[in-house]
């Protein structure tokens, strides 16, 4: 035994670390990497009001770091309806927007959604038909539905 660590010239107790390998940080979720160094920060609530009650929010949440907001879909009362889950990715060329239908009644009225500037965007009904609508400048451009975006809206009630 000691002949063998005498060939070696290395201590049988001397452990190797290496310190600062980023291997060991815990790994930040996919869906948090908005860049190199996500500091996200809780922002502020748009209400979404009909006849001035609030029957749900939109909380937006900001990177410190590179400014891109995300947002999650709150509906007062119900547990979370929405397919979006925790806070998404959005596209560089996307904005995140509320649809509103006038088809539609309580919590079915709205819905947020990601807006290119123009396009198309499937839209899925309360009654779970997929519709397509017009995208113009950011917004809507349908007979029933119209929308808005979330950051334009900041710290206030929007009447729907
Ligand atoms: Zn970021």
């Amino acid at each position: 035994m000691s002949d063998a660590d005498a060939a070696t010239g290395k201590p049988q107790s001397f452990t190797r670390k290496t310190l600062g390998d980023s291997n060991d940080k815990p790994k930040v979720p996919e869906i948090y990497k908005c860049c190199s160094n996500p500091q996200i920060t809780y922002l502020a609530p748009v209400n979404i009001n009909i006849d001035e009650r609030t029957i749900g929010s939109v909380d937006v949440w900001r990177c410190a770091s590179c400014m891109k907001p995300f947002c999650e879909e709150k509906t007062l009362g119900i547990d979370s309806i929405s397919d979006i889950v925790g806070m998404p990715r959005i596209e560089d060329n996307e904005k995140w927007a509320v649809i509103i239908s006038k088809l539609q009644k309580g919590k079915d009225k709205w819905k947020l959604v990601k807006l290119k500037e123009t396009g198309m965007i499937k839209f899925e009904t309360a009654d779970e038909k997929l519709i397509d609508l017009k995208i113009e400048n950011y917004r809507i451009v349908d007979d029933y539905h119209s929308s808005f975006l979330v950051l334009d809206h900041i710290h206030t009630a929007v009447e729907i």
